[in-house]
């Protein structure tokens, strides 16, 4: 797993669902250069009036799950009558919208060192190189890596890659713990029956004898 320099932070933006974004942060910031522009927005919404009749919190459409928050919220509002059907009918053509736009977003998710940390800088990266380097020192090559999609994984895993693997870890701990459970039983066929089985006929006997 490849390490990155420590003045190199991660980004505080933590999504809808829960989870942190996997960008770094500005240098001294802290946020990525991202979300440091687009921040979570409350927005009034109107009905026929000219008074507010609810406000509605709009995210970073940056997952299903924040494309799932504002779907409910409208639902709601739509159901409450606090929303023109004709504006619920086009937020709602949005976030069709923002929902087709997520794979190509995944498919789009840059790595760590692709991501500027230092805008003012920027002139003075290579063409064809990264902004940063991994290692701390000048810069990475982005050919190299694009070239190699899987090289590029093991190099230097995204924060996806993490989630999976841990995914794959607790898997793999369950199928052992499943697998230790029936190895068990062929060793001590009685382990799991006799005792539920002495109790059971504990408890037989202890209500018999409480019967009248
Ligand atoms: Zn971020």
């Amino acid at each position: 797993m490849v390490s990155y320099p420590v003045e190199i932070r991660r980004c505080q933006h933590i999504k809808i669902g829960g989870t942190q974004c996997g960008s770094p942060a500005l240098r001294g910031e802290t946020f990525c250069y991202y979300h440091r522009q687009y921040r979570p927005l409350k927005v009034e919404c109107y009905s026929d009036g000219e008074y507010a009749t609810g406000e509605i919190v709009l995210p970073e459409f940056e997952d299903a799950t924040s494309i799932q928050f504002v779907l409910r919220q409208v639902t709601q509002m739509l159901l409450q009558k606090r929303i023109e059907r004709k504006t619920a009918g086009l937020i709602l053509y949005a976030l069709q919208i923002a929902s087709s736009n997520l794979k190509r977003m995944e498919a789009e998710k840059p790595r760590p060192t692709q991501v500027v940390v230092d805008p003012e800088t920027a002139a003075e990266t290579p063409i064809g190189m990264t902004p940063w380097s991994a290692s701390g020192k000048g810069h990475d090559p982005e050919e190299e890596i694009r070239a190699d999609s899987e090289k590029k994984r093991t190099k230097e895993p995204t924060f996806s890659d993490w989630q999976r693997e841990q995914e794959r870890e607790r898997d793999r701990e369950g199928e052992e713990w499943r697998a230790q459970q029936r190895a068990s039983l062929v060793r001590d066929p009685e382990a799991c029956g006799s005792p539920a089985g002495g109790e059971a006929t504990g408890n037989e006997t202890g209500r018999g004898a409480g019967a009248p």
